[in-house]
């Protein structure tokens, strides 16, 4: 089975299991902690004193974490506490981590390269991906799509001796003569009209929130397509 690069992987599994990266997530704590003793009064809470201290000094925790934060472009020095710091640093860590992991390889290949009209901004996911907590063998067919761990040509024919050209891994299942990618064959493919009109689901449910299977149908639908493509390849 053919596969993406490791680093894709990565960036897929830390995003579907709605992870921040270990630095990242230190980086948030920090600043969920500055926001904290910023509540506190100077009155009678020594914490406050420290923070207070700290700030005075050149290499202290407070320079530190104002110097990674001016990195994302927040000065803890003239920020309005009455805005909420830590939701600002987490969005933008997040937005950080989708550069930094280069999340837009494989299953966004499609998606935001020939759908997006503007360039994804990834948002804070309230949760983890749905697909995770559907019974195993529909969460499977979905990690597959999402880590292209599937017989499409697109990756059938990027590997070893098999290894082509993109624009040369066509579909042979239809006469559309396009590259057979997730988007062939979840959306355009003859082959697979079959599972599409049983199913019901509109493929662009599908491929709407940029990197979700937003339900079970469009989780079940997958499954069918890739049992389809799966049974081209059996003895
Ligand atoms: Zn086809």
């Amino acid at each position: 089975m053919a596969g993406v690069h490791a680093k894709t992987i990565t960036s897929i599994l830390y995003r579907d299991f709605l992870l921040l990266m270990a630095p990242h997530r230190a980086l948030l704590a920090a600043a969920k902690f500055l926001c904290y003793l910023q509540t506190l009064s100077l009155d009678n809470r020594p914490a406050r004193w420290a923070l207070e201290t700290s700030k005075q000094l050149p290499k202290g925790w407070y320079a530190t974490l104002r110097r990674d934060l001016l990195l994302l472009d927040i000065d803890v020095l003239t920020w309005d506490y009455r805005l909420n710091l830590a939701l600002q640093v987490e969005k933008a860590l997040w937005i950080k981590q989708h550069v930094e992991l280069e999340l837009c390889l494989t299953w966004s290949r499609m998606l935001v390269w020939r759908h997006h009209p503007f360039p994804l901004h990834l948002a804070i996911p309230p949760k983890p991906a749905l697909y995770l907590s559907l019974p195993r063998y529909l969460a499977r067919q979905c990690a597959r799509l999402r880590t292209s761990a599937h017989h499409l040509a697109i990756e059938h024919y990027r590997v070893g001796n098999r290894r082509r050209a993109c624009h040369l891994r066509i579909c042979q299942y239809c006469d559309a003569n396009e590259v057979e990618d997730e988007y062939h064959a979840l959306v355009t493919c003859r082959d697979t009209q079959a599972i599409r009109d049983q199913f019901n689901v509109p493929p662009r449910l599908i491929m709407k929130r940029s990197l979700t299977i937003p339900d079970r149908a469009a989780a079940e639908f997958v499954a069918a397509i890739f049992r389809h493509v799966d049974k081209r390849f059996e003895p």
